[in-house]
């Protein structure tokens, strides 16, 4: 079903209104500007208080680790002390990531700092890598810089991301340094921007589409969008050949159909039922079940799976290594007392930055309902939103909300509420933006 965009908020409004969701959540100013978040404003000094209190761990400041850590002082008050914990000293963000690819976009603009969780909600803020957890004695082991540390938890919520299984032939850590998957923005993303812009004119770029569930569901399309439009402005006669594990585009696909077929025909080759078996990095061959490809970049996104500390703590018990999880309250179904959310759960909803927000948000509410000696929403609904550049002026975008089915006790698709963009246009290249803004404001102020 497509929806135009002012039909899909005005349907998502009403329905979210029946349903009880906060109106900040979908507001879009005719300035352009949407509301924000409930928190502006807020410091440690005007927490509410609601009584509560509790230790609270977090691993994981990423998109949905942030926003539980957010939430659970911005809800539960004071008394509830929050410590998360992170690896790096600052996030920077996969969405928009394809868009350094082309130097639209910096990845100074992608970075975002735990300052603000610090200062304005009290979290305590702890660089360092978590790597074991005693759901007996209720603790978590931190390597910092100055040494271990063990911390108590009441409730611990886990939100590592993903890991990847790499194919035969990009097993060894220097073929990966050689071929970037940039699936994780950092220095990978630039690396491969630079081995596009090296690129000969008139070469080809061979990118990959892993087996789903993977994160972003539009990424790897969008990504081949992007890259086929700096090639045509820049090194004409250039091709983009796509293989895709999946045996059909698994996202937006009357969008990409089109993008593939009369956008950027004759640049983007799109191969379906092409997983891959092995990648030869001496004569840049990718091989697959639907034959072997050459290439003068490739860009191999291998198969996504749940990290290694999700086994390490004992909650790994879904396919793939991922975490399966009562999507009430996001609680582990094989160790109580440990949550985890985003792109590390296995549920219906896709692994995306949007939908890791909402599961932090719906995990601190049933944290907070049950500290308070209650018992979690029975009826929790969740959106996720996508926006895809198709050019450097133009983008389409996608989104779906859920909403809980008790028969199957998992989170279900709310048909009149979900589509996607009608067409790629400028408008929606521009809401991209401040989408953008707004759900890391949402996250990480
Ligand atoms: C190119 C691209 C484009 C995308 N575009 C979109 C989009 O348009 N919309 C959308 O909704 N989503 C998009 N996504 C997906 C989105 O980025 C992910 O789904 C999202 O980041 C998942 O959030 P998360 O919190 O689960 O994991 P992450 O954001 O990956 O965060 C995990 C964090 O945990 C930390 N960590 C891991 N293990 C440990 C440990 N043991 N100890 C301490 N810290 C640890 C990591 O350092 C990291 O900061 C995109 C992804 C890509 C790759």
């Amino acid at each position: 079903m497509t929806l135009d965009r002012r039909q899909f908020l005005t349907r998502l409004a009403a329905y979210c209104t029946a349903a009880g969701i906060p109106a900040f959540a979908l507001a879009d100013d005719d300035d352009g500007e949407h509301s924000g978040s409930s928190s502006s404003g807020t410091t440690t000094s005007t927490l509410p208080v609601t009584g509560l209190s509790g230790r609270m761990v977090v691993v994981g400041g990423g998109m949905a680790g942030a926003a539980v850590a957010k939430y659970l002082r911005l809800w539960g008050g004071a008394g509830v002390q929050v410590t998360l914990v992170e690896r790096e000293p600052r996030y920077t963000s996969n969405i928009l990531s394809n868009l350094v690819l082309t130097n639209t976009v910096q990845m100074s603009a992608l970075a975002f700092d735990y300052a603000k969780l610090a200062s304005t909600y009290g979290i305590t803020v702890i660089q360092g890598e978590a790597t074991a957890a005693d759901p007996v004695t209720k603790t978590l082991t931190v390597a910092t810089a100055t040494g271990p540390r063990t911390l108590d938890y009441d409730r611990l919520v886990v939100a590592p991301g993903i890991d990847f299984a790499y194919p035969d032939g990009l097993q060894t850590p220097e073929a990966q340094a050689l071929f970037p998957h940039a699936w994780k923005a950092g220095p990978q993303t630039t690396q491969l921007r630079d081995q596009i812009r090296a690129m000969r004119t008139g070469g080809t770029f061979i990118m990959t589409v892993p087996p789903v569930p993977y994160r972003c569901p539009p990424g790897p399309y969008e990504r081949a969008c992007v890259v086929a439009d700096w090639l045509k402005r820049n090194k004409p006669g250039s091709k983009v050949i796509v293989l895709d594990a999946n045996p059909a585009i698994t996202a937006e696909r009357e969008n990409f159909t089109r993008a593939f077929e009369v956008t950027h025909a004759g640049v983007i080759s799109y191969v379906p039922n092409a997983p891959v078996t092995f990648v030869d990095t001496a004569t840049k061959t990718i091989h697959t079940g639907m034959g072997p490809f050459r290439g003068d970049v490739l860009n191999v996104i291998p198969t996504n799976v749940g990290p290694r500390f999700l086994q390490d703590i004992g909650v790994a018990n879904a396919a793939r290594g991922f975490a399966g999880v009562d999507v009430l309250s996001y609680e582990s179904t094989a160790v109580a007392g440990i949550h985890v959310i985003g792109d590390a759960s296995a549920t219906t909803q896709p692994k995306a930055g949007h939908i890791g927000n909402q599961e932090g948000k719906v995990c601190a509410d049933a944290i907070l309902r049950v500290l308070g000696g209650g018992s979690p929403d029975p009826a929790p609904v969740t959106n996720s939103s996508c926006y895809s550049p198709i050019t450097m002026t133009t983008a389409s975008w996608l989104t779906a909300v859920f909403a809980y089915d008790p028969v199957t006790r998992t989170m279900k698709v709310v048909p009149g509420a979900t589509g996607e963009a009608l067409a790629a246009n400028g408008d929606h290249y521009e809401d991209m933006f401040i989408w953008f803004r707004t759900l890391m404001g949402e996250t990480f102020a």
